[in-house]
Formats: C-alpha cells, structure tokens, sequence
C-alpha cells in the first residue's frame, strides 16, 4: 500500500469507527432519521461538519440594556409575571436578582409576537456535567415552533444542528462562538414570522438572524418549518403569531436580561 492509500485506508476506518460510536451514542447524532429537504444530511447528521470554533471579542458584560420601548421579559431585579408554564399555570421557575434558572417544565410568555428583535442572555453551568446534548441544554422558542438552541458548546462536541445557536436540526450556527461554560452570553434575534395567503398556503416561511455573542450565526436563514426532535415539522397556516418560550431540557441553565421589541413596517 503507498502512503496516500493507507491515510485512505486509516481515514475510512477512523470514520467507521466514529460512526459506529455516533449509532451507539445517539447524543452524537443519528442516521435513522429523515434527510434535510436540501439532500446533503441527515436530521443530526453525526457527520455534518462541526462548526469553525471562533472567540468572541469582548466580555461576558456588561449586558445590553432593554430600550425604552422593548417590552422586558427577564429585568434586573425582576419577577417571572411576563411568563406562565404552557399549561397556562403560574411560572414556576426561580428567580433571583433578575436571574431566572431553569425549573421543571416550559416557560412561556404570556403574550404573543409576530416579527420581533429578541434579546436573551444565558448562562450554563461552570462545573461542566454530562456531555454532547446533555449539557447545559436549554432553548428560545419563536412562537413557541421555531428553536434557537441553547447548549454548553464550549469544548463539547454534539451533532452539528444541535450545537448552541443552532436553528435545531436544521442549521448549525455558520461557526461556534461560544464562551466557556459559566459565562454569560448573548442571543440577538431578528425573527419574521411566517405569511400565508388568504387560502392559507405558505407564502413566506419564517426567517431568522442570529448574532451569539456579537458573531453573526444566521444570515436571514428561512426555516423549513417547526423545529423537532428528529424530524421537521410542517408549516401550519395556523401559525401567525405566539408565544417565546424557554426550554427545559432538565440541565441547569441561568435566563437575565430578557426582552423583546416588536417589528413593524416602515411608516407606521
Ligand atoms: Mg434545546
């Protein structure tokens, strides 16, 4: 055998390997599940490229504070009554300082948004358990269908469309600027929530830009519908406004500065 062909050789047999891992680790990523509707991968594709690790420049402060006509979601200082659990419940979640921590169950806001630009700031743990999609899992919810996900993606490898930012199983985030686990760190979200026609097919599909921490994660990236587990969901005509939420993925994960602008048209 000459060189070039053993590296082949070795590298095919590295990635078996690492695909017989990923089928053994399903928090690695799956090739049961259905393909992208662009052909390319599979939904949490354990081979889909990792994104480019890039640090973001700055601190982990100070936050960037609501404008005056942004409506505060998680204020410093503040309590949870913007939120209710999704059964409509009172929130069950403590908050500290302004500083909300996952609790057991989703959170929603209790009013509902079309086009918005949403600030989040977030935190997972600095002693770092567990691993890929068992770490510091969390996630925004657009209109409680369209998930930004939360992750510790520091130094944690998990499938690409599950990494932090990512639009879930759907887009990985163009690169991976996460901090280290315990820093916080910022989601601005520019969402445009869905248009249907009049006979309720889909006219424009839900549309996102992503910055984490500063670092720009998704460029006016169309979802393909409602983010799920293993699958995507289809565009519903029903699906005109709602409600952000908070994920609980039973991983501890700190919320503060929480707020949300509603976008309007020019000249109105
Ligand atoms: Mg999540």
């Amino acid at each position: 055998m000459n060189k070039t062909v053993s590296f082949a050789v070795a590298a095919a047999a590295l990635a078996g390997a690492a695909a017989v891992f990923a089928q053994q680790n399903p928090n690695f990523g799956y090739t049961d599940t259905p393909m992208q509707p662009n052909g390319k991968w599979h939904i949490h594709d354990p081979a889909r490229p990792q994104p480019t690790v890039v640090t973001p420049g700055g601190s982990e402060g100070p936050t960037t504070p609501a404008p005056s006509d942004a409506t505060v979601l998680i204020g410093p200082g503040g309590d949870l009554s913007a939120w209710s659990m999704t059964d409509g419940k009172p929130a069950t979640w403590e908050i500290k300082d302004g500083v909300a921590s996952t609790g057991r169950g989703v959170l929603r806001t209790k009013a509902e948004f079309r086009d918005v630009q949403l600030h989040v700031e977030f935190a997972t743990p600095s002693a770092v358990q567990g691993e890929s999609q068992g770490r510091g899992n969390s996630g925004v919810y657009l209109m409680g269908a369209f998930e930004v996900q939360v992750l510790d993606s520091f130094e944690n490898r998990t499938y690409a469309d599950g990494s932090a930012s990512a639009l879930y199983g759907q887009f990985p985030p163009l690169v991976n600027a996460s901090r280290r686990p315990g820093a916080w760190q910022a989601y601005d979200i520019v969402f445009t929530a869905p248009r249907f026609t009049a006979t309720g097919e889909l006219e424009k599909p839900a549309v996102v830009t992503v910055l984490h921490n500063g670092v720009v994660v998704h460029n006016a990236t169309a979802f393909y519908g409602p983010t799920q587990h293993r699958r995507i969901d289809p565009y519903k005509a029903t699906l005109t406004k709602g409600p952000i939420f908070l994920q609980d993925h039973g991983n501890p994960v700190r919320y503060r500065n929480v707020w949300v602008r509603e976008l309007k048209g020019y000249d109105q």
